[in-house]
């Protein structure tokens, strides 16, 4: 869950801290095996961007005309291992707010939607629909 974790256990990839140029907040260079993020992130934005880079790093380079279907895919992988549904069935317990659920997960907010879009696997559906129906109970009972 922590990509902290990761990469502290994969000395090939070095990361580095630079003022990155307009919105870039972190890109990937597999050449060198250098991830670069922005040195103006916050503290959940720079794990959710080294998250993210890491798995660019292993996904490798694509063509330019995959680009964006690339972005999405690694966007919603990145949602998925910083939101375990068993961290986000939690969370539901106690709000459905996607700002307090992103604040009990410490991950930006906007990456609650993509991982609740992500969400395809039945398995995952149904956990949350038990959650739900649990609250549910409760609130009748
Ligand atoms: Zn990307």
């Amino acid at each position: 869950m922590n990509p902290w974790a990761d990469v502290a256990a994969r000395p090939d990839i070095t990361i580095e801290f630079a003022d990155l140029p307009g919105r870039i907040r972190g890109f990937c260079d597999h050449d060198t095996r250098t991830i670069w993020i922005s040195t103006r992130l916050r503290q959940r934005e720079r794990n959710k961007v080294l998250q993210h880079e890491l798995l660019h790093m292993d996904r490798g380079p694509v063509f330019a005309c995959h680009q964006a279907e690339e972005e999405r895919a690694v966007e919603e992988a990145t949602a998925r291992i910083l939101i375990p549904i068993d961290a986000l069935c939690d969370a539901l317990r106690w709000s459905r707010d996607p700002h307090d659920i992103a604040d009990a997960l410490h991950v930006p907010a906007y990456l609650i939607r993509i991982r609740w879009d992500a969400m395809k696997h039945p398995a995952e559906r149904a956990a949350v629909a038990a959650v739900m129906a649990d609250l549910e109970d409760m609130a009748v009972a």
